[in-house]
């Protein structure tokens, strides 16, 4: 173990699974260790880094805006916040942005939001149904809303007012909606929990649903967003549009910032209702201004949906050669390959030893999803790799 993986073990809290690497530095869509070492990285920091390692457009927004003004109170106008808001608004269906520090924020404002809509507009209905095997993230409230029984069991009692039902079915939401559903909270691809695609028929069916009955219909693309599945959101590739949209990963380019955007109709809340101190400081949305503005000006999404259906195609290949090796899925680059057996930490740390980080999302499936800057002969590389890992890991059985 090295001096700062012991050092770790000593001082931080013991919550992460790591893998046994200290990485220093990054560049486009490499990574380096603390032994020079160099890595491919296909996990992006968790499909963060969209425009890879260390993009001069963003590092110079940074250093930019840090000799400028770091950090000021919302009691004051600050302008990259601004600039920033009306990018997201201009490039969405939204009219209103409100900006937090992480995904799991961006959804607990989400639900604020929602619940005080009930309150408002459908007689104090409080309820959010969300699916099973979702991820909305790790406070209290989306520890209640992720679907995921492992994450809720240790930390009961939970916040109430949150409804699981299986994810992909139309049917379980509109027998879940009562008289205290105020809206639906959805992944239009469940990242976290294994890279399952809703199906276009549910997303427009959920959303004509909760038009119907007067229910926000609000999506987490905190992980599809800002290009990762070929458009700049995801909901834009369903024909729907939601009443609310979060935000986090991919926003700003490394530095922690959500946001969540509505519907001037669905806007209710009002002075004093919800705030954040570091939420929308300069520093961050200077840093996702240039994120944003980058992967608009050049087309990222695009780029990202065809490496993508490359990246898609060559792995598919690899499923053709491998008997156990059953499924890829997943759009543009968020995508896994599905084992028939729980062989996922075998594949990486086969591909960590072998110069490749992918991510075991389940224990018999890895995903993949690189920075969106990724040339095909990177695409090409990463499958070379899994390739020869894959031919270990199947030999022996
Ligand atoms: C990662 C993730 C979150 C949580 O984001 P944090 O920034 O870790 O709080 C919420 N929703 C989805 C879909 C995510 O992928």
């Amino acid at each position: 173990m090295s001096h700062w993986q012991e050092l770790e073990r000593r001082y931080y809290l013991q919550v992460a699974r790591r893998l046994p690497v200290t990485l220093v530095r990054g560049q486009g869509a490499r990574v380096w260790d603390d032994t020079g070492k160099e890595y491919l990285d296909f996990v992006a920091g968790w499909a963060v880094n969209n425009l890879g390692h260390c993009h001069p457009a963003v590092v110079e927004a940074i250093a930019e805006q840090a000799r400028t003004l770091i950090h000021t109170s919302n009691q004051f106008y600050t302008i990259p916040q601004v600039q920033l808001a009306q990018l997201l608004v201009e490039n969405s269906v939204f009219d209103r942005v409100f900006f937090c520090n992480s995904g799991a924020e961006a959804n607990e404002g989400a639900v604020k939001l929602a619940r005080k809509y009930g309150r408002l507009r459908r007689n104090g209905a409080y309820e959010v149904i969300t699916t099973l095997n979702s991820f909305h993230g790790r406070t209290l409230a989306m520890v209640a809303a992720t679907g995921k029984p492992h994450y809720q069991e240790p930390f009961r009692p939970l916040p109430p007012g949150f409804v699981n039902v299986p994810f992909n079915s139309l049917e379980a939401i509109q027998q879940a909606t009562t008289d205290r559903t105020c809206a639906v909270m959805l992944e239009l691809i469940q990242g976290e929990g294994g890279v399952y695609e809703a199906d276009p028929e549910y997303v427009r069916g959920v959303s004509r649903w909760c038009r119907e009955q007067g229910l926000l219909f609000i999506v987490d693309e905190v992980q599809t967003g800002i290009g990762r599945t070929g458009t700049l959101f995801a909901y834009e590739q369903y024909g729907v549009e939601p009443d609310v949209m979060t935000l986090a990963k991919g926003l700003g380019g490394g530095v922690p910032i959500g946001a969540f955007l509505v519907k001037e109709e669905a806007a209710v809340l009002e002075p004093g209702d919800h705030g954040s101190t570091f939420g929308g400081n300069p520093l961050a949305c200077a840093a996702g201004l240039a994120t944003l503005k980058y992967v608009i000006e050049n087309d990222i999404p695009a780029k990202a949906a065809r490496v993508g259906a490359y990246l898609k195609a060559r792995l598919n290949d690899l499923r053709s050669r491998y008997e156990w090796v059953t499924e890829v899925r997943g759009r543009g680059l968020l995508l896994a390959v599905q084992f028939d057996r729980e062989v996922s930490e075998r594949v990486v740390l086969g591909c960590l030893e072998a110069g490749l980080l992918v991510n075991g999302v389940t224990p018999s499936a890895i995903r993949l999803m690189p920075p969106l800057i990724i040339t095909e002969a990177e695409a090409d590389q990463a499958v070379a790799i899994l390739d020869s890992v894959l031919a270990r890991v199947g030999a022996s059985g």
